[in-house]
């Protein structure tokens, strides 16, 4: 290296499902180099387990296993998402940062508070790079958005190609390799074409268009509905059973809500439509995603859909209460629930056992409801003879 060439300061996020590329991508357009952690594994979790408080929850444990993993695979920064707000996240970052001091590590703590919107981004790639250049930081944060929006729009493709592939497997072979081409564009024009090269490659998968497949709502705390290894895969193992999956929260959702300015945004977003149609039920934001999980069962319902499978971590206070107001939910949503509730202790025989017996009711559901359409026409003919 060059006496002159500065070095680069690397800096790490904690993983939440693929969020690292739109995370890297960014960060490299300003001049910073991304330290993508290993992806969240059991090591992961023993270690954040092992310096985090007992009864906390579960995404702050993997976070801080990931934390922990950055530091000794030699980051300079480790960087935190917080937010004010009634539940723990507000004090996830300053226990993590005093945490890792304590144990000894001495890569700087760096915070992104999301909730100051698009300036709150603007504020931390200042700050992580040191330059003062508004058009690039620009230009970075519209990368940033659009690799979200370009990642959730491919998942979504993944799970319809999964519950209808022709060979298990198919779909997330041929999504690894569109995620490579998402990560490798560095602007806009090269985004667009990542796009299209991205879905080119899932159009490659075999699958049977007129399969008849579920169709089932995620929701709960957005980390786990987000996150495959907190989930345990949950998508792909629904998918192995034949059922699309549309999660509800996403963090193309939330960008839309946290930072997308006003005018520049399209439709009703996620939180616009939890307190149109959670009201009856939940009066106020109560912290986490309550609120969007309490709406996302009625709107579930509304569509006609086979399922809702709300997925919390244990101890999550704001997920408790959703998951209380479900049952006063039933007189006016008919439509199946599975909550689930994670934490390092689960099992994956026992999880799938319960996936498996929701799929079944689903599908008992399902022709139980056909049959009664298809009887009502004819039903109501033999009266009209009588
Ligand atoms: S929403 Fe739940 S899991 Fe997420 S930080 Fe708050 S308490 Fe923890």
């Amino acid at each position: 290296m060059a006496n002159n060439e500065k070095k680069k300061i690397k800096v790490a996020f904690p993983h939440m499902g693929t969020i690292s590329i739109a995370w890297a991508g960014a960060l490299r357009k300003v001049g910073v180099e991304p330290f993508i952690p290993p992806y969240t594994s059991k090591r992961t979790l023993s270690l954040g387990t092992k310096h985090s408080p007992e009864a906390i929850c579960l995404p702050y444990k993997l976070i801080m296993g990931n934390f922990i993993e950055a530091i000794e695979g030699g980051t300079d920064y480790v960087a935190m998402i917080t937010s004010p707000g009634c539940c723990r996240l507000g004090e996830y970052g300053k226990c993590i940062n005093h945490a890792l001091e304590d144990l000894g590590y001495n890569a700087k703590y760096i915070e992104l508070t999301l909730y100051d919107g698009v300036q709150g981004v603007y504020n931390f790639l200042r700050e992580i790079s040191g330059k003062n250049d508004p058009v690039l930081f620009v230009r970075a944060i519209m990368l940033l958005i659009r690799k979200v929006f370009l990642l959730d729009d491919l998942e979504t493709r993944l799970s319809y190609l999964r519950a209808r592939e022709l060979k298990f497997g198919d779909a997330e072979k041929q999504y690894l390799k569109a995620l490579k081409i998402i990560d490798a564009a560095m602007n806009t024009q090269q985004l667009n074409r990542a796009r299209k090269l991205a879905f080119e490659e899932m159009d490659k998968v075999a699958y049977d268009k007129n399969k008849d497949v579920l169709h089932v709502d995620i929701t709960g705390e957005i980390y786990l509905v987000c996150d495959k290894f907190s989930n345990q895969d949950i998508t792909k193992e629904l998918g192995k059973m034949g059922v699309e999956t549309r999660k509800s929260l996403t963090v193309s959702s939330f960008l839309k809500d946290a930072i997308i300015p006003k005018i520049f945004r399209k439709g009703e977003t996620h939180l616009q439509r939890a307190n149109r149609l959670a009201k009856p039920y939940l009066m106020r934001d109560i912290g986490g995603d309550a609120l969007e999980c309490v709406s996302d069962v009625a709107y579930a319902d509304q569509r006609g859909i086979d399922g809702i499978i709300h997925i919390s971590p244990f101890t999550c206070m704001p997920e408790i209460m959703s998951q209380n107001i479900f049952p006063a939910m039933r007189e006016n949503c008919d439509i199946p629930i599975l909550p689930l509730i994670m934490d390092e202790q689960t099992g994956k025989a026992g999880y799938l056992t319960r996936l498996e017996a929701f799929v079944d009711l689903m599908r008992r559901r399902k022709r139980r409801l056909e049959m009664n359409k298809k009887q009502a026409p004819q039903e109501a003919e033999e009266k009209e003879l009588v």
